[in-house]
């Protein structure tokens, strides 16, 4: 088959490879669509490490091929969504629920062969079978919106309270549905992206924001008469953001960490300390528990508007470049005719 090959930064090429064999646990799924990730444009650019010789991608949508002996919960011809990472299911968190910090997890297209290929694998605990109702592109982008939702849960909003949301990428626009969801009396978003911001008004912000021309910390003080937001969400992960997040948080507010930073942060611990202020982090996602593919089937997370590129498989390579565009939000790779 073929399948896009990570060999080292700027060095991916096609190649072609095995099927996948499944053991008696696995199922071997037909690609239907994938969807590039920020992380595979870092990967490319050495900015973010992964091993060399593994197939890239971990957003993807298929068909059940094949399943080994065991899986009784999927069947051949079976539309499914797959969370893309393979634990150990028995150490603590994985026996806790909190399978997605298992110690020993890896990711596809980062630690194991992913989802850019004709056929790829994954454990059969990994592996739902799609609602009728989702469809197959919407369905690429479960593991991105399961990241934003997870941490959303953790955060855990309520009706009554100011949320800020940094950084307004795919992870941030799929944290704003889901805190739309959750219901907050009012939502502000901040980015640098006209296309994106637009975006979030429309799904639901109250507010955006658009640093530096616009001084986020003065606008979040105007619209909670002075104290700061009950709940700031970093997902941009940039050292500046962090250091402000602890001043856009009320005394005993809650800031959620989902963005991971390339270097070591600033951060006013001291004050974070004066004020109670509770530091929650959120890592990847729980489908077992939390359920995503069936809010994005029911567009409660509505992946459609995030979706602004197509390219064929063969065109894997530009699809990953477009996503880092202006333009660009969730840029899709189609199996369909390869
Ligand atoms: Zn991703
Ligand atoms: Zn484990």
């Amino acid at each position: 088959m073929r399948a896009l090959v990570f060999e080292g930064p700027g060095d991916v090429r096609f190649k072609e490879v095995p099927v996948p064999e499944i053991s008696s646990d696995e199922v071997l799924i037909r690609t239907t669509y994938a969807a590039v990730c920020g992380t595979d444009a870092h990967m490319l650019d050495g900015a973010f490490p992964a091993k060399r010789g593994i197939v890239m991608g971990h957003e993807a949508s298929g068909v059940v091929e094949a399943v080994g002996s065991r899986v009784t919960h999927v069947a051949p011809g079976q539309p499914v969504v797959a969370s893309p990472i393979v634990v150990c299911g028995s150490c603590k968190p994985c026996r806790s629920g909190r399978y997605n910090i298992c110690g020993l997890r890896r990711h596809l297209g980062i630690e194991a062969d992913g989802v850019y290929a004709e056929f790829f694998k994954l454990p059969g605990y990994s592996v739902y079978a799609a609602p009728d109702e989702l469809d197959p592109k919407e369905a690429a982008l479960v593991e991105p919106a399961a990241v934003g939702y997870h941490a959303v849960c953790r955060a855990a909003p309520t009706p009554s309270e100011t949320v800020v949301i940094i950084g307004d990428g795919p992870i941030g626009l799929f944290i704003l549905e889901s805190v739309v969801a959750f219901g907050a009396q009012r939502i502000i978003v901040s980015g640098h992206r006209k296309r994106r911001l637009d975006l979030a008004r429309e799904l639901g912000a109250d507010r955006v924001v658009r640093p530096p021309e616009e001084d986020l910390k003065a606008i979040v003080m105007e619209e909670t008469d002075g104290t700061g937001a009950d709940l700031v969400i970093e997902a941009a992960g940039r050292a500046e953001t962090i250091g402000e997040s602890v001043h856009l948080a009320r005394s005993a507010a809650r800031i959620m960490m989902v963005g991971i930073p390339g270097e070591p942060i600033p951060f006013d611990f001291i004050d974070l300390v004066r004020r109670e202020v509770d530091l929650l982090t959120s890592d990847a996602s729980l489908y077992a528990t939390e359920l995503p593919h069936e809010l994005v089937a029911k567009r409660i997370l509505d992946a459609r508007p995030l979706i602004t590129h197509t390219f064929r498989f063969d065109e894997a390579v530009d699809a990953i470049h477009a996503s880092k565009g202006q333009d660009a939000i969730k840029v899709l790779i189609s199996f369909d005719g390869i």
